[in-house]
């Protein structure tokens, strides 16, 4: 599939990281991921803190999916709001995925403290605000749902976000518990801790076949090169759909801005994750940098379309960006697309499928892709080490 294109931000700033071999020989292990993104590498992190031998292997270079095309906004909230999510997925299981998230933000924190190397980590609170003067009534009911299973957000009126933000829009909810992230580096880094205990990364290495047993997995890659595995995890972003008999993910488009370093520092209201009540909706945040990211106007376009579309995407997010901050000069220096995959309820396909035995998958589809690759990799781990997780019925393929 052709995940991304053109030039996302950072690529360009960090270049080669590591470099990591591809596989020559046949190797046997305990858990074999294929996938080397945010996910696959979060998931190797995890078991190798636990003790657990694991391999990855990539067939792009690592974190070149669509991790290094994210905008790596980090937040609890899910796509589909806690009101709607519970008419959806009953009230239990939607207040539950909605406190797995929260509490994501901060293990998300807990794990970049402990890695060396630049993660780009940074608490941040995230606003979102009506993109319609209707909209307030459905922020303000969220704001009491969530309200009722302990997540305390702000409602901020019309004059109150004209003095935090210089927006003038309908209202807003503002919630404290919130993060940005540089994806590229903190793939790398997770990579790099759990290397020390142990893990073993090959990259530019296809798995071409998978053959699945009761007593264990074997992965054959182009090269002829066989992994023997006592499990396997799947880790392949998008691209997992085609091991899945089941259709699990839609596939849109989605495109991204980034601004040329701003010479004032303080942009907004604590340079927080700005977003909206409309689908698709336009997002903004802020970089280490001092650059302004923009994305959405998402679309079903096809990748080769998607791209072609770019150049004319790029004016319509900056057009957008200059209606909500018409104080801010905003010039594009970057630019990228990529394809992006939501599912009906908004939440994430983790868990195993009978027909694939000794096999789990960590699918972090949706907005809050990075959230749910954390959510994953503690679920698959509880799993391979034969432990209850009480989350994982929330986020099976037979809800
Ligand atoms: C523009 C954009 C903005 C986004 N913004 C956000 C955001 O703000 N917040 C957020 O949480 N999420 C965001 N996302 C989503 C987020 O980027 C994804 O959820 C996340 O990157 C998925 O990571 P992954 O590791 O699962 O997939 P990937 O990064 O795609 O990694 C999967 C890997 O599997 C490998 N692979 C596939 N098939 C095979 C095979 N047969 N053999 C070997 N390897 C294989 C691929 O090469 C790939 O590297 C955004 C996405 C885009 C495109």
């Amino acid at each position: 599939m052709d995940l991304r294109s053109h030039y996302p931000y950072w690529l360009l700033r960090h270049g080669i990281i590591n470099t990591y071999p591809p596989l020559t020989e046949n190797i046997k292990t305990d858990v074999a991921i294929m996938g080397g993104g945010i996910t696959g590498a979060l998931m190797a992190w995890h078991l190798c803190q636990a003790g657990i031998e694991a391999v990855v292997v990539d067939k792009r270079h690592i974190g070149m999916g669509s991790t290094a095309a994210s905008t790596a906004m980090i937040q609890y909230e899910i796509d589909i709001p806690l009101y709607k999510l519970e008419k959806i997925a009953g009230e239990k299981n939607a207040a539950q995925s909605y406190l797995l998230c929260y509490r994501s933000v901060l293990d998300l924190k807990a794990i970049c403290k402990r890695l060396k190397g630049d993660t780009g980590f940074a608490l941040k609170p995230s606003f979102q605000y009506a993109s319609f003067k209707k909209d307030a009534a459905g922020l303000k009911k969220e704001q009491a749902c969530r309200k009722k299973i302990g997540i305390q957000t702000e409602w901020l009126d019309e004059k109150a976000m004209l003095d935090r933000f210089g927006i003038e829009q309908y209202g807003g909810l503002l919630s404290e518990r919130g993060a940005e992230l540089d994806p590229y580096g903190f793939t790398h880094a997770l990579l790099y801790a759990a290397i020390q205990k142990g893990l073993k990364v090959f990259d530019r290495t296809k798995v071409t076949d998978i053959e699945h047993s009761h007593k264990k997995v074997i992965l054959t890659t182009e090269d002829k090169k066989k992994i023997q595995a006592k499990y396997l995890v799947i880790a392949c972003g998008y691209e997992s759909q085609q091991y899945i008999s089941k259709t699990v993910q839609r596939l849109h488009a989605t495109y991204a801005i980034v601004s040329e370093p701003l010479s004032v520092a303080n942009l907004w209201y604590k340079n927080c994750l700005i977003w909206e009540t409309q689908t698709p909706y336009l997002y903004c945040r802020t970089t280490k940098d001092n650059r302004i990211i923009v994305g959405g106007k998402d679309d079903d376009k096809s990748p080769a379309a998607r791209d072609a579309a770019l150049t004319q995407k790029t004016r319509l997010l900056e057009k957008a960006f200059h209606k909500l901050f018409p104080g801010i000069v905003f010039k594009t220096d970057f630019e990228w697309a990529g394809a992006f995959a939501s599912t009906k309820d908004g939440l994430p396909y983790i868990g195993s499928i009978p027909e694939h035995p000794r096999t789990f998958f960590g699918l972090g589809l949706g907005g809050n892709g990075i959230t749910f690759g954390i959510l994953a990799a503690q679920i698959i781990r509880d799993r391979i080490q034969g432990k209850k997780n009480i989350s994982e019925n929330l986020f099976g393929f037979n809800r």
